[in-house]
C-alpha cells in the first residue's frame, strides 16, 4: 500500500515545534505542500521551509494567532494566494497552560487554555470547512489528547479544551460529511516533545511517566506523525468524526494490570 498525498496543500498550525514540526516534515515527505503556521519561532519555521525546500517540496511559513479570527482569516487567504485553496488543516497548535489547582487558577490562565486549544481549533476548521465543503473534499485533522478522556490534576483547562474538541470533531464531522468532508482527532499520549520537557528531563517524573504506558516508552513525534498522515490520507477514507489515540495503550490505564 502506497500512501501518496502528492500536491496536497496541507496546513499544519504549530507547524515549526514538537509535534506540528514532525508532522510538517512527513507531508512533504509523502508530496504534500505544507504550509506551517507559527507564533513564536522565526528561525525553527524557516529551517522547516527550508528543509522541505532542499528536499524537493514546496513549503510556506505564516505567523498567526489562531486564537484571533481575523489573523486566522488572513493566514487562509495566504494559503488561498499560494495555491488556491486547502485539502488538508491539520489542527495542532496548543498549549498545556501552567499547572495550577482549579480553584487556585487565574481566571485568564484558564480562558487563555480554551481559546488557544479549543476556540482557536475552531476558527481554523472554519476557515477550512468554508473552502472544503464546495470543494466537495477535504480533510481536518485536529490534535487532542489522551486526556480527551483522562483527567490530569492542575490541568482542568487543558482537559476540558481536549473533551471539548471530541464533540466538536463529531458534530463538524456530521455536518461536512454530506459534502465528502472528514474531520478526526488524533490523540496522542506522552510524546518527546519541548511541552512536556521537564517531565522526561527529570528522573523521577520520567520512571513515573513510563509507569503510566504499558508499551513501556515515550512516544517519538514521528509516531504521530506517521499515523496524521495516514488518517488524512484516502487510507482513512471511512473514518469520520472520531478520535484515534496514538497513545502506548495509556488509555488502557496501566494501574489496573494489579489489583482492582
Ligand atoms: C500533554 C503532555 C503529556 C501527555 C500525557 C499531552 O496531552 O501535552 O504534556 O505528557 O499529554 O500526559
Amino acid at each position: 500500500m502506497k500512501i501518496d498525498l502528492q500536491n496536497k496543500r496541507v496546513l499544519v498550525t504549530g507547524g515549526n515545534s514538537g509535534l506540528g514540526a514532525a508532522m510538517a516534515r512527513a507531508f512533504a515527505d509523502a508530496g504534500a505542500r505544507v504550509a506551517i503556521n507559527y507564533l513564536v519561532g522565526p528561525e525553527e519555521t524557516d529551517a522547516i521551509v527550508g528543509e522541505i525546500e532542499a528536499a524537493g517540496g514546496e513549503a510556506i511559513g505564516l505567523l498567526a494567532d489562531i486564537s484571533d479570527p481575523a489573523a486566522v482569516g488572513a493566514m487562509f487567504a495566504r494559503v488561498d494566494d499560494a495555491w488556491g485553496g486547502i485539502d488538508v488543516l491539520v489542527n495542532n497548535a496548543g498549549i498545556d497552560g501552567a499547572r495550577a489547582l482549579g480553584w487556585e487558577a487565574e481566571a485568564e490562565a484558564w480562558g487563555k487554555v480554551i481559546d488557544v486549544n479549543l476556540k482557536g481549533t475552531y476558527l481554523c476548521a472554519r476557515q477550512a470547512l468554508k473552502r472544503m465543503v464546495p470543494q466537495g473534499s477535504g480533510v481536518v485533522l485536529n490534535t487532542s489528547s489522551v486526556h480527551e478522556v483522562i483527567a490530569w490534576t492542575g490541568y482542568s483547562a487543558y482537559t476540558a479544551s481536549k473533551a471539548g474538541l471530541a464533540m466538536m470533531a463529531k458534530s463538524l464531522a456530521q455536518e461536512a460529511a454530506p459534502f465528502g468532508v472528514r474531520v478526526l482527532n488524533i490523540a496522542p499520549g506522552a510524546i518527546r516533545t519541548p511541552i512536556n520537557r521537564t517531565v522526561w528531563g527529570d528522573p523521577q517524573d520520567y520512571r513515573d511517566l513510563l509507569a503510566k504506558i504499558p508499551l513501556g516508552r515515550m512516544g517519538e513525534p514521528e509516531d504521530i506523525a506517521r499515523m496524521a498522515v495516514v488518517l488524512a490520507s484516502d487510507t482513512a477514507a471511512y473514518m469520520t468524526g472520531t478520535t484515534v489515540f496514538v497513545d502506548g495503550g495509556m488509555t488502557t490505564y496501566p494501574a489496573f494490570a494489579h489489583g482492582g
